[in-house]
């Protein structure tokens, strides 16, 4: 990596070598038609629309006019397959075997589903790990299964807390929660990236704590997919799900993805919540009563998959496929550093006392900035700016720059701003 030189002309420099700088014009800017005042920080959020997808959209919609049902067999890209494309890109983020994933509804309907086949309480093997401060719909997914289940939550899922005042959740507070608890756990869950700090948790070594002993294990992958690299099947990870619509661009309410490894596909001791969509490809249209699942992942799958969603997410993946998720991933790293590098002044200035970033280095696109006063009023001003960032509280600021469409000119005038807003809040102790 090069040595960085706090100039904005440096920025203009790391922009001009970027290889993937043409793939921001792929992408819908808010606010670039009217005035180019915006800067969108909040791919781990929404991502932003590929100008793309309406095209996709309308494939689908022609298709469809043309043809009717048999769009699922005929036309140029007959429905039928339009999944395995996207099992093919998405196995590249997630660091699995293409027939691992499955691209199916949403998150927490994910979650549930995954529950039911993961979540084996026996004897007094029932306890399921997961970090305190988890995003509120998997606690809701995790508690209502539970209870579901006749069992209370309080008793069955051990949470762990954060033991440092920046509220971050330490991998060895997990891994010794694991250790501590070890045989009553039958599943360890886990948001791969915390939504709050942007922690990357170290999921290869809590996977491994989990297996030794004897616990499955899952992640939510909601902030990680399409932000940093993933080996699910190298890690040994039993399950994992995501939304696609944070860095993965697909949409508000994009189809989702599950990876469920290879070695349940056809483990007859694996329950689950079947739909027709997951029988058997070859003979689904037989009818028949008895259940016969595909043997992979797509054997999870319930119901007609909704095209137009599939088409938002292959416009997405096409965007990826192009760019090459490594360099993608080697984009995401020079910009962290280069964000981390910037900060690093105001860190050493008497604005200092203000705030501090709790998103550890070496983490994805995400930082998050916890503030001991004044942080609403600087998050306030920095939106009035021309900023998009979004707002935690009691007083966290997150954003994060992505690589297939942030610019480093972005982040240096970002930085520089966020000096001046920084000083006009300062208050001496
Ligand atoms: C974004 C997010 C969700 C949202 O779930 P949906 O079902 O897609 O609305 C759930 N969990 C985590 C960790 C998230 O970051």
């Amino acid at each position: 990596m090069k040595q960085f030189q706090k100039t904005k002309s440096f920025a203009e420099v790391l922009d001009k070598e970027d290889p993937l700088r043409m793939f921001r014009e792929e992408f819908c800017i808010p606010g670039s038609e009217i005035d180019k005042s915006k800067t969108y920080f909040l791919g781990n959020s929404l991502g932003l629309q590929p100008k793309v997808t309406p095209h996709y959209i309308q494939g689908v919609l022609d298709q469809w006019a043309a043809n009717g049902v048999e769009s699922f067999f005929m036309g140029e890209t007959p429905w039928i397959h339009q999944h395995a494309f996207l099992v093919d890109q998405m196995s590249i983020l997630a660091g699995a075997k293409s027939h691992e994933i499955s691209i199916m509804n949403q998150l927490t309907v994910n979650i549930h589903l995954m529950l039911g086949s993961f979540y084996r309480p026996s004897g007094k093997r029932k306890k399921i790990l997961i970090e305190s401060k988890a995003f509120p719909s998997d606690y809701y997914a995790l508690s209502s299964f539970i209870s579901f289940l006749g069992e209370d939550p309080a008793s069955i899922l051990i949470q762990v807390e954060s033991l440092d005042p920046q509220m971050k959740v330490q991998d060895e507070d997990v891994i010794n929660a694991i250790k501590d608890n070890g045989e009553e756990i039958a599943l360890v869950f886990i948001g791969g990236v915390n939504y709050y700090t942007g922690h990357v948790f170290d999921m290869k070594r809590i996977a491994s704590a989990a297996k030794q002993v004897g616990a499955l294990v899952g992640f939510d992958l909601a902030h990680a997919i399409g932000n940093v690299s993933l080996q699910l099947h190298n890690w040994d990870v039993d399950f994992a799900c995501w939304c696609s619509y944070k860095y993965l661009n697909a949409g508000p309410g994009a189809v989702g993805g599950v990876y469920i490894h290879e070695r349940y596909h056809t483990d007859d001791s694996i329950k689950r919540l079947a739909g027709w969509w997951g029988y058997k490809q070859e003979d689904r249209f037989q009818m028949h009563q008895s259940f016969e699942p595909e043997s992979d992942a797509t054997g999870w799958q319930l119901s007609t998959p909704s095209l137009i969603l599939y088409a938002c997410l292959e416009a997405s993946l096409s965007i990826f496929k192009k760019a090459g998720w490594e360099r993608v991933i080697e984009k995401q790293k020079i910009m962290s550093a280069w964000i981390r590098f910037l900060l690093a002044d105001i860190l050493v200035s008497e604005a200092r006392s203000m705030f501090i970033c709790i998103t550890p280095e070496g983490a994805g696109c995400q930082l998050s900035f916890l503030f001991s006063h004044s942080g609403k009023e600087v998050f306030d001003e920095l939106i009035e700016a021309g900023y998009m960032l979004d707002w935690r509280e009691p007083n966290v600021i997150r954003l994060a720059p992505v690589p297939l469409y942030n610019t480093f000119t972005e982040i240096w005038d970002f930085c520089e701003t966020l000096k001046i807003v920084l000083n006009r809040h300062y208050v001496k102790p």
